[in-house]
């Protein structure tokens, strides 16, 4: 065997230490007392997750902060900075800034990973070119799977469906929307299906992101999944305005989605940063209790959204802080719940990307990392540091866990 991880913890409802063996770039035992590989590394009890999945960055306008000045905080505010910002990519000025946040993704445990790219007569495929070469660079630590986007809208801005159609044909793998910045929202969500069953390939959707509840598409989006026999392949990230219903009117919703299999994507960095600058007290928060949806059937993921932009002015691309800081807004307590936090980086943003071989068992990828902590709701409560991660059975970082320097007892 290529490597071999003792005494791990892999699954949290049986947390009997066992040791995980990778050979040609797959997990090929687990058991006790495996035969030597050729590394080996006693992980001392330690948790090992199959890596974090990103299910959702925008790794093409990362890092721009210092390009922009953001004073109002709100969302039109930042699309359009951004909008300025990006009529001035290149290819390569995006492979740079998106290495950058990539590399801190990787350094965090993330080893798969969905981003968002856009397109439109403004930055035409340039940054889809950057972002291909990105993938092409990393692909030793990080698998990056391309959904494109039109964030400038669709039926308001001829050229950009040929762009989305031309990135579908020469590499993207997933359609997504923004309906919400289009002048006509139903008829982009329209387009968007029709294209997404044209090329087969599944939809990811910005969806619903606003201060008030008022025209929700969530519904609609629901209506179409189930027309098109799309179920477990649509996903809509922020839906905000879900978060600021009363309970009558989100447990239908909830089932809806659950019935048509929808899944959902909270990004509680962005949300918080863009909602409620309306209000001068008792701000809304913006964040949906995800938590609340994948009990009542639904399928969701948490991400990281922006790193570094107009949108979201932070980002170190840890899906820990970003699962943990949904917690601490959530109301998140319990030990389930906060297991149920690291699924959703974890196995349920996995099972949203539709990942066949994801997970820490026999015939899987050998794509582990290893938290500093031995259980999963550990991991989510005390920020867990991740200690090593490997890419099908290469290890790609490490870090020491930090060390205590005590005072000689002659000095107390
Ligand atoms: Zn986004």
């Amino acid at each position: 065997m290529d490597l071999v991880l003792r005494n791990a913890i892999v699954d949290a409802a049986a947390p009997t230490a066992v040791d995980v063996g990778v050979a040609d770039g797959r997990i090929v035992q687990l058991g006790h007392g495996l035969a030597e590989a050729a590394r080996e590394i006693d992980v001392e009890g330690r948790l090992v997750v199959p890596g974090f999945v990103e299910t959702h960055i925008h790794l093409d306008k990362a890092c721009i902060l210092h390009r922009c000045k953001p004073e109002r905080g709100t969302l039109d505010e930042a699309i359009a900075q951004a909008r300025d910002a990006k009529a001035k990519f290149t290819a390569d000025d995006v492979f740079e800034r998106g290495s950058r946040a990539l590399e801190k993704a990787i350094l965090q445990g993330t080893t798969r990973l969905r981003t968002h790219v856009e397109v439109d007569p403004g930055i035409g495929l340039r940054g889809f070119e950057g972002i291909k070469r990105l993938a092409d660079a990393y692909r030793w630590a990080v698998d990056i799977e391309i959904c494109v986007f039109p964030q400038e809208g669709l039926t308001n801005f001829a050229g950009t469906e040929d762009l989305m159609r031309a990135a579908l044909s020469q590499g993207a793998t997933v359609v997504g929307a923004a309906p919400y910045t289009d002048t006509n929202p139903r008829a982009q969500i329209d387009r968007v299906f029709e294209i997404a069953r044209e090329f087969d390939v599944d939809i990811d959707m910005h969806l619903d992101l606003g201060d008030s509840p008022d025209q929700m598409d969530v519904e609609y989006v629901c209506d179409l999944t189930e027309r098109y026999r799309y179920g477990g392949r649509v996903a809509i990230g922020h839906v905000t305005k879900l978060s600021m219903i009363p309970p009558e009117r989100f447990e239908p919703i909830a089932k809806r989605l659950a019935d048509a299999g929808v899944a959902v994507t909270v990004l509680p960095a962005t949300d918080l940063y863009l909602m409620g600058r309306g209000q001068r007290h008792s701000v809304i928060r913006g964040v949906l209790p995800a938590h609340q949806l994948t009990r009542r059937g639904v399928n969701c993921s948490l991400s990281t959204n922006n790193v570094l932009n107009p949108f979201t002015p932070f980002g170190d691309c840890s899906l820990v802080r970003i699962a943990n800081l949904y917690a601490n807004i959530c109301h998140v307590g319990t030990r389930e719940e906060m297991r149920e936090c690291l699924a959703m980086v974890t196995d349920r943003s996995a099972q949203l990307m539709r990942l066949q071989d994801y997970g820490v068992a026999v015939g899987k990828l050998g794509d582990l990392v290893v938290l500093d902590c031995t259980s999963s709701d550990q991991a989510i409560a005390e920020l867990a540091t991740p200690l090593y991660g490997f890419k099908r059975g290469r290890m790609t970082f490490s870090r020491a866990p930090g060390e205590l320097h005590r005072p000689s007892k002659s000095t107390t």
